[in-house]
């Protein structure tokens, strides 16, 4: 669990404000959950053989002898939010959120035990056409972060539940037979959760899996119509994307389409945002047939990924604009002064005023980083400020001049 330190967090802050940015204009509008839940909520969502509710929870029991458990992801939660408030039934939501998750997991370069989605979840419409509207959103996204050229698109179909189920057991008789040529893990799977072997990393497993049987040849006719569908909006929005017959996804409630971003920069944890329709859930959580999609995107993923493509914008990194400090300290009372006044005239300009000793003051300033430095001196009865831009002298002026030349300037 890390802590996000005050040279990180602009980053965080550019990421998040893009994201709003890009959602506002798709109409969605923001839910914030509990970060705990009853521990049964997830175990009935994400399914009980799943490596999430298998090893990964945070579970503790409250005062009242209540399990609960620091959510693992949103989707969950966000059910249970619409459900008990009466947000889904016969209407359509387009819903986002953001915050920390927690799994117990291995800590790694992107696998953390807190870490931070953004997620977006839909309800009420079954068509083709929404979920290439939350894919839509998110390549606009990657567009607007200028990383559309590290991610990739992979996208698969499940079926229908009946249709995922027939090709389980197909799936299970095919390995059962050639069990001990599986690796440990898959072995394990194939009792459990038998899908998840289709992500096993493990060449020999990966070899038994190219003769397997394939799960397109399961799928039911509703569910091929509508993934053609939404090909073909993709097409016509020209949004690459590479059908991998292998995607499954960990959680147990997708159906239909399940899709995953995907980038070859950040080593093993290159999947930066992953999703897909899950129709059979808020049923499944006790509520009426709504059919959903959404996805969840890891926010340290994103931000590893900008900043090893140096995506990042220079100004995003520079907490202020203006450094503003007095020559000697018999100035400080109409430095304050002054600074209080230039706030009130440019709003938009972020002034942090020297409030420290004055050695070498000059030099300080013009190393705070700032673009503008300003050093106020007196000559005369008059107050003079002199004025630097990227550490060059560039004016010397009286100080009531200040905030025009700055407007000027900022324009
Ligand atoms: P992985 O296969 O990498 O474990 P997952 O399938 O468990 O991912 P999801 O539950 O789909 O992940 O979560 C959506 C996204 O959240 C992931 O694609 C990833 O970007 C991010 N994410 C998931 N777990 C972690 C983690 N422990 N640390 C950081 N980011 C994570
Ligand atoms: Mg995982």
């Amino acid at each position: 669990m890390n802590d996000i330190l005050p040279d990180q967090t602009p980053v965080w802050q550019f990421l998040e404000s893009s994201v709003k940015s890009v959602l506002a204009a798709y109409g969605y509008t923001e839910i914030r959950m509990p970060i705990v839940e009853q521990t049964d909520l997830f175990k009935r969502s994400i399914g009980e053989v799943t490596d999430i509710v298998e090893k990964e929870m945070y579970t503790f029991d409250d005062r009242n002898g209540e399990s609960l458990t620091l959510r693992p992801e949103g989707t969950a939660s966000c059910v249970r939010a619409g459900e008990e408030h009466g947000l889904l039934f016969n209407q359509t939501q387009r819903l986002w959120y953001q915050g920390p998750m927690f799994r117990y997991e291995k800590p790694q370069k992107g696998r953390y035990r807190q870490f931070h989605q953004i997620g977006i979840e839909t309800f009420g419409m079954s068509s083709a056409d929404i979920d290439a509207e939350v894919i839509m959103l998110s390549a606009r996204l990657w567009q607007k972060l200028g990383i559309a050229d590290a991610v990739t698109l992979q996208l698969n179909s499940l079926g229908s539940n009946e249709a995922r189920a027939a090709y389980k057991e197909a799936l299970v008789s095919y390995l059962s037979a050639r069990k001990d040529e599986l690796d440990e893990d898959s072995q394990r799977r194939l009792s459990s959760n038998p899908l998840r072997i289709l992500d096993s990393k493990d060449p020999q497993t990966q070899l038994l899996l190219n003769d397997a049987p394939s799960l397109v040849d399961f799928i039911d006719e509703e569910s091929r119509v509508h993934f053609t569908e939404l090909c073909e909006m993709l097409d016509q929005a020209g949004i690459a994307y590479e059908l991998n017959p292998r995607l499954v996804r960990g959680l147990d409630y997708y159906c239909k389409t399940v899709f995953e971003w995907v980038t070859d920069k950040l080593g093993a944890q290159g999947t930066v945002c992953a999703g897909g329709r899950y129709d059979g859930l808020v049923k499944q959580l006790g509520g009426r047939p709504t059919p959903a999609v959404g996805f969840a995107m890891g926010v340290e993923r994103l931000i590893l990924l900008l900043e090893t493509l140096s995506a990042i914008p220079e100004a995003v990194k520079q907490p202020f604009d203006l450094y503003l400090a007095a020559e000697h300290k018999g100035l400080q009372t109409q430095l304050m002064v002054l600074a209080e006044q230039l706030r009130n005239e440019l709003p938009n300009m972020r002034i942090r005023v020297h409030c420290a000793g004055l050695k070498n003051i000059s030099s300080k300033a013009r190393q705070s980083g700032a673009p503008w430095v300003v050093l106020v001196r007196s000559e005369n009865d008059s107050l003079l400020a002199n004025l630097w831009y990227n550490s060059e002298p560039t004016y010397d002026i009286q100080v009531n001049s200040l905030s025009g030349l700055l407007q000027q300037q900022q324009a």
